[in-house]
């Protein structure tokens, strides 16, 4: 997909087919002089509601006399604009010139009070090349039809609105959304196809584009570095687990470390305490926390952040068998903390516990782990916003901050102290889980024990948000990259 930027296509020959949207109300045409040229027919079709320009209605009209498209999409009550939707008004105009089966397209990106003209761009163009996507299948014969737009011209009228180096914001917004399809591909993969091993094939291809510095421990130097948690989830499973490492120098010297770290859980069966099969085939997508880490570590580089950054990968999968670990197993984690196991269900907590032990070698500043942790996450805040657990302000306020402006919701869940009472353990230092009740907070308060104090620490629970079980502008149901857009922006911003 190429994308391009002009600032003054009224001017050129006429365009094929050119995308322009349009708010809903009585004021929707004023100040549009772009539109101008339509304005009879726009006022027409808004008089007889033939179009309303209510939330993602579509209306394409053909002109023969200049063999032409005129694409209107509606962005809905202005008043209820939010960067989610001009995100996803952004693949709503893909999808449209793809549905003409046209080869190229125009793209008017929406002037709106309420953001900058670059703000817009930049959440368009992110959701047309999500949006612009089909999803892999893996059908012998497939039927469907192949998406046909090659080229995607951006423009706004430059006079009503200026955009500083608008292609600079294309190419970036546009390696933002590879990153993201990165992770939505990887949390897509059937888990037959990526195991452990397989991700970590991945990971090295990421590592040689972006010439990136790679550890991985395989099973017998994840044992030798006591890495317990990590050894304990694994254990189960024929296909044996990996830690991988990737590292990011940063452009300045002597500027901060920033770690992530990811949950890798190839395929959850929940181990001994087997998941019931109803929906079991999702978890698929609980290795979604590492795939956001390592689509995170194939952009740094492209888009030249500053400080150094480390992706953290623990990645497993999680089966029962004869030599899977057991509910009632005292394990002992790469920080040296014995773990009274409760629930063998509950092992993300236990591998990203080794994961944040290993960040805090690389003398990192701030950790930021992600986590398809807890359905009780889901549970409290559904698809569309993902949990944060942070004592630390500055992460705290700046991921909530780089979530709102690329529309991804992040909410401040508490660290409550007093629940931390409930992990204390007979046998072992403490115990893995506790009540079903707080169930995400009880997780975070268990990661927390393995983050020395001095380090500012995030923890994003994205079990809710990893996942779409509805068809919406970038695709069908599936894997989302949820997180890798939200943790760009900040790496971006710091
Ligand atoms: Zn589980």
């Amino acid at each position: 997909m190429l994308f391009k930027y002009n600032s003054d296509i009224l001017n050129g020959p006429i365009k094929p087919a050119t995308v322009f949207y349009l708010t809903q109300g009585p004021d929707s045409l004023k100040d549009r002089p772009e539109l101008a040229s339509f304005r009879l027919t726009i006022q027409q079709l808004l008089a007889t509601g033939a179009f309303k320009g209510e939330y993602l209605e579509k209306l394409p009209l053909y002109f023969p006399e200049n063999d032409n498209w005129l694409i209107m999409i509606g962005l809905g009550d202005y008043e209820k604009i939010i960067p989610h939707r001009l995100h996803e008004a952004g693949a709503a105009a893909v999808n449209a010139l793809n549905s003409l089966n046209l080869k190229e397209g125009f793209i008017c990106s929406p002037l709106l009070p309420k953001f900058t003209a670059t703000q817009a761009l930049e959440l368009v163009v992110h959701g047309a090349r999500l949006g612009a996507e089909s999803r892999y299948n893996y059908k012998t014969n497939a039927d469907e039809p192949v998406n046909t737009l090659k080229t995607v011209t951006f423009w706004n009228p430059e006079h009503l609105s200026f955009i500083a180096k608008p292609k600079v914001i294309i190419s970036r917004a546009q390696i933002a959304a590879e990153a993201q399809l990165q992770a939505r591909r990887l949390a897509d993969l059937p888990a037959n196809y990526l195991d452990p091993v397989a991700f970590v094939e991945v990971a090295s291809t990421v590592a040689q584009r972006n010439k990136l510095q790679m550890n991985v421990w395989d099973e017998s130097q994840i044992e030798a570095e006591g890495a317990g948690g990590l050894l304990a989830v694994g254990q189960g499973s024929d296909r044996p687990p990996r830690m991988v490492s990737l590292e990011y120098p940063g452009t300045v010297r002597g500027s901060k470390t920033v770690a992530l770290v990811g949950k890798g859980v190839t395929f959850d069966s929940g181990g001994l305490c087997l998941k019931p099969g109803e929906g079991m085939g999702q978890m698929k997508t609980d290795m979604s926390g590492a795939a956001v880490v390592l689509a995170v570590m194939d952009a740094v580089t492209s888009l030249k952040v500053t400080n150094r950054v480390v992706g953290v990968m623990a990645l497993a999968e999680n089966m029962p068998s004869h030599k899977a670990y057991r509910p009632g197993d005292v394990i002992s984690t790469l920080s040296g903390q014995t773990v009274e196991i409760v629930n063998t269900d509950a092992e993300g907590r236990l591998l990203l516990a080794d994961g944040l032990t290993l960040a805090q070698r690389f003398q990192a500043d701030y950790i930021i782990d992600v986590a398809t942790l807890t359905g009780a996450c889901l549970v409290a805040l559904g698809e569309k916003c993902a949990g944060l657990f942070s004592d630390n302000e500055f992460l705290r306020n700046g991921l909530q901050r780089s979530g709102q402006l690329v529309g991804e919701n992040f909410w401040p869940m508490p660290l409550l102290s007093e629940y931390e009472e409930d992990l204390k353990s007979e046998l072992a230092d403490f115990k893995q889980a506790a009540t079903r009740s707080g169930g995400a907070i009880m997780a975070a308060l268990f990661l927390k024990r393995f983050v020395k104090p001095n380090v500012g620490w995030a923890h994003l629970d994205i079990a809710g948000t990893a996942r779409r079980s509805r068809k919406s502008p970038f695709g069908p149901e599936g894997g989302s990259g949820f997180g890798v857009s939200t943790i760009l922006k900040f790496l971006c911003s710091i």
